[in-house]
Formats: structure tokens, sequence, C-alpha cells
């Protein structure tokens, strides 16, 4: 099995930024863009991306979930970063028309296809370190994937508690940008090496915020809790979804600070459930919670009923198997 996001499609649509205005997007090889070796992204990280999914449905349609969310993103992601403002609707005709151009290799459900827009900055000028690049390329890459659960519903993640430590900057959270993730790596990379953890769920000050790519939910019976948003970490769509859809399922969703102590103590409960949520892996079960040498079980420690009725509502809706009530859905014409 291939790793997921490491096989591509051929094209991609790309645009510059000139420092004035965007070029029309073309569609090129997706095989190597030319950078010049001083380019902003290279030295200062002027670089940030999105991540959104179109699936198949049985009709032979091909629809993308939320992309209005994720271009709002994208387009905060861009202003946070000092980068050239996107032209959103030409964002918008750019993943349309990738997506369309590959219509016909989106997987089978539970494949699917995986878009990534990508706004790096351009400009060759190694003394710009606090100031932006006045010129930037946006291109959107599409890759196609398989099932994430591929290695069985059941199993479960294991996750290290750590108070010390912050994935990235604080206000850089909210943020989706690749110096985030080179930031969480080395803590990330030790805590499998040393504690033989899945993530590392970071909990600056003893409150639970998320993991290195995913948002944490707690699910206490008919109680799903979450930390409320703020500029710290990511405002993921697939979280967003996930309130929604249990407070359809009659829920109640409470989006608040979420202590340690707390975690712990409700995870003790036979109920209890505690999932990830992200685009790429839906909603992943955690069954083990790892705190200052300690092992707590979540639950049972096995996948919960919960999370399992949630990520299929979810799945529902993404497949065409539900009425798509929220418009979450738009339609890539061929
Ligand atoms: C992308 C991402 C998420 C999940 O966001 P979705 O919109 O649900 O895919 C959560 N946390 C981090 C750090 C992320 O990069």
């Amino acid at each position: 099995m291939t790793a997921f996001g490491s096989v591509f499609m051929p094209e991609m649509a790309l645009t510059r930024f000139d420092g004035e205005q965007w070029s029309n997007f073309e569609m090129v090889a997706s095989d190597s863009i030319s950078l010049h070796p001083g380019a902003h992204v290279l030295h200062y990280a002027s670089t940030c991306f999105e991540g959104l999914k179109a699936f198949r449905h049985s009709d032979g349609s091909v629809k993308i979930f939320r992309m209005d969310c994720n271009i709002d993103r994208f387009d905060q992601s861009t202003e946070l970063l000092a980068l050239p403002s996107i032209d959103r609707e030409q964002t918008r005709t750019m993943i349309m028309e990738v997506v369309k151009r590959f219509a016909s290799e989106v997987p089978e459900v539970p494949g699917s296809l995986y878009i990534r827009p990508t706004h790096i900055g351009t400009e060759p000028a190694i003394g710009k370190a606090a100031a932006p690049s006045s010129t930037s390329l946006q291109y959107v890459l599409v890759s196609p994937v398989g099932d994430y659960f591929a290695g069985g519903a059941d199993t479960t993640l294991r996750l290290l508690l750590e108070e010390d430590g912050l994935r990235c900057s604080p206000h850089m959270g909210r943020i989706k940008s690749g110096g985030n993730y080179a930031s969480a790596l080395f803590p990330t990379l030790a805590a499998k090496r040393d504690l033989q953890v899945d993530q590392i769920l970071f909990c600056p000050n003893g409150d639970v915020q998320e993991t290195g790519a995913a948002n944490f939910l707690l699910i206490d019976g008919d109680t799903l809790i979450t930390k409320a948003l703020d500029d710290s970490f990511l405002h993921g769509i697939t979280r967003n979804s996930i309130l929604t859809l249990a407070r359809d399922l009659g829920m109640t969703v409470e989006e608040r600070q979420l202590s340690v102590d707390e975690l712990l103590e409700r995870s003790q409960k036979p109920g209890c459930e505690a999932a990830l949520s992200g685009t790429a892996a839906v909603l992943t079960p955690v069954g083990t919670l790892l705190h200052q040498g300690r092992e707590y079980q979540v639950g049972n420690g096995k996948a919960g009923a919960t999370t399992s009725k949630l990520r299929t509502a979810l799945n529902d809706i993404q497949w065409g198997l539900a009425e798509d009530k929220h418009d979450w859905l738009t339609s890539v014409s061929s």
C-alpha cells in the first residue's frame, strides 16, 4: 500500500503573483516548479496550505466537501503570514478545474481525491527576514487516497499528554503553515521513539489543545467536549462538521477549556470515548493516554460507538448516502 499523499495526478493548477497581480491560472505538470534558491519561502517559511477532499457518488458525480470553508482558512492563513492576498474566486476556480480534469480518477469511496492548495513566497530576497515576500506562487495539487482505516477501524491511538511543550508559537496556531509542523516534529519523534505513542496531545499549562495535525474531542455519554476556538490552535473543518452533526443528533456540545485533570478523570468512566478529527483521518478513536509515566485507558480502550456513529454520519453526507442538509457539497460538473 502506498503512503497517504504520495501519489499525484500529473497536472496541477498554478498562478503567480508578480507584485501587482495574479496571472491567469494554467494547468502545468505537477512534478516540478522552479524557484530561486533565495526564494523567501525557503528561508523565512512564508508558506501555507489547505487540505480538502472530493468524493465520488454512486451516480458517478463528484462532490467537493466544504470547499468554501477551506478557501476562507487559506485566505486567512495568507493574511496572517503577510503573503500577497489570494484571489478567492480564482482559487475556487483552480480547485474546481483540477478536480474536473481528474474527475474520472477520483477513487470509489471510502477513497477520495485529496486536494492540496499551496501558497508560497517566491521573492529572491534573503535580506527580507523581517519583511514580506512581494511575489508568490499558488498551486493546487491533487492526490488520490484510499481508505485511511484499511488497518481496521478498531485500532485506537495512544497519545502522550504534554503539558510543558507547545506545538507551535501560540499566535501561529490557527495558520495552516509549514513551520508549525516542523516545530512539532522533534518532540513528536522523541515521544514516538521513547514512549511508543502515536502522537503528542499538546496541553500547554494543563489546557487540552490538539495534536500535531488533528483536533481532539472527548465524548462522555451524550456530551461532546472540545477546546473553544482561539488563536492558539487550528480551527478544523472536520471538528466544526462533527460538532454540527453531534448537535443534529441531539448531543450536548461544550466548546470550552478542558483541563488535563478533567480529561483523565472523565476518561476513566466506562462509557467515555476520545477521538482525533481531521480531513485525512476523519475521526480516529483514541484508546490510551499517557501522562507523567502513567497509562490511562479511555473507557474500555476500544473504538467507541458514538465515535463510530459520528464518523458514519459525516461519511454518509460526504459519500451521498444521507441528505446534505447543511449544503456542504459542491458539484463538479464534467
Ligand atoms: C489540518 C489540521 C487540522 C484538521 O483540520 P481539518 O480542517 O479538519 O482537516 C487540525 N489540526 C492541525 C494542526 C491541522 O493542520
